[in-house]
């Protein structure tokens, strides 16, 4: 069987990334339990039940994907370990070790996969991860694929995607939008605090973290019967960034979740300020019941196209 299929309509393209995912599924069919244990969640739990669960997760950065030459060795080798631990930030755990597989071509500068693991030492030491294994793999074309696998556990509470009920509030971390163009697609720091923190507050409901942008991402925090009503001037927004760019630009890193309607919203947000009071945090909207009629200047997020891995072309 080929590889590349002739026709356009053969290709994985043809699926874009969610049709993709979906047809895995249906492949592994028994092999892959439902989600949290399985595919659709930042990590994937498993364990024991009890005290403490495990967690799985794996991200790529691929070189012309991720990084580039706009990104120093070193970054690009951070931006791996990190973009990890914000997956398992988003289930309110902490890292425990991780592996690293590497594909290159052999024609790849000696030095530049030097600075590159540097830069996953640099990650590795401030977040107390060490990194225990990896492969090595070659790949034609003057390719770069690095891939890290991350193990970490919760203390307690795993939060995941999923619980999310009518009239829950919802908050978003930090700023959203212009992540590339100004460099925070490498500089960001995993929420890991803050992730631990929103875990052991029952009145947190889901969490996830930003990865392909706001308009995509809030979609699997919803539950059936309910859709997200997002305010478009309530979104924290980087300098300079439209709204468009806050809703579809990605690379974010920034946690959004759903706060209980019956909380004290206003002494959970005193909290969060004693707690982490450099981090902002924003209520941009609210879950509602599907039925329910638009606001005027509500933001209907299927309007506005998230990051698509495999965008049709
Ligand atoms: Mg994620």
């Amino acid at each position: 069987m080929r590889l590349l299929a002739k026709s356009s309509r053969d290709r994985v393209s043809s699926l874009g990334e969610t049709g993709l995912i979906a047809a895995i599924r249906r492949w592994l069919g028994g092999a892959s339990p439902a989600p949290p244990f399985g595919i659709g969640d930042d990590c994937a739990v498993f364990g024991a039940s009890g005290r403490r669960r495990q967690l799985l997760t794996v991200d790529p950065v691929v070189y012309g994907v991720h990084i580039d030459d706009r990104v120093s060795p070193r970054e690009a080798g951070s931006k791996l370990l990190k973009r990890n631990l914000s997956d398992v930030a988003a289930m309110g755990g902490r890292p425990r070790a991780a592996v690293v597989a590497l594909a290159l071509d052999g024609r790849v500068a000696v030095d530049w996969i030097g600075e590159f693991y540097r830069g996953i030492a640099r990650e590795s030491r401030r977040h107390a991860v060490p990194i225990v294994g990896g492969d090595i793999a070659t790949l034609p074309g003057g390719a770069l694929v690095a891939t890290l696998t991350l193990v970490g556990e919760a203390p307690g509470r795993v939060l995941t995607r999923k619980g999310s009920r009518a009239g829950d509030g919802i908050y978003v971390t930090g700023l959203l939008g212009r992540s590339l163009q100004t460099g925070h697609h490498h500089r960001f720091q995993p929420r890991l605090a803050q992730g631990q923190w929103l875990a052991r507050r029952s009145a947190v409901r889901a969490m996830m973290d930003l990865s392909d942008g706001l308009a995509k991402d809030i979609g699997a925090l919803a539950s059936p019967g309910i859709r997200p009503c997002l305010s478009p001037s309530l979104l924290p927004r980087r300098a300079g960034a439209t709204l468009r760019e806050a809703l579809c630009d990605g690379e974010d890193y920034e946690l959004v979740f759903s706060l209980s309607a019956g909380a004290d919203a206003g002494a959970f947000e005193r909290n969060w300020r004693r707690a982490f009071p450099r981090i902002r945090l924003t209520r941009i909207g609210s879950f509602v019941a599907r039925g329910n009629p638009s606001a005027p200047d509500e933001i209907d997020p299927d309007q506005y196209l998230g990051y698509e891995h495999f965008k049709s072309t």
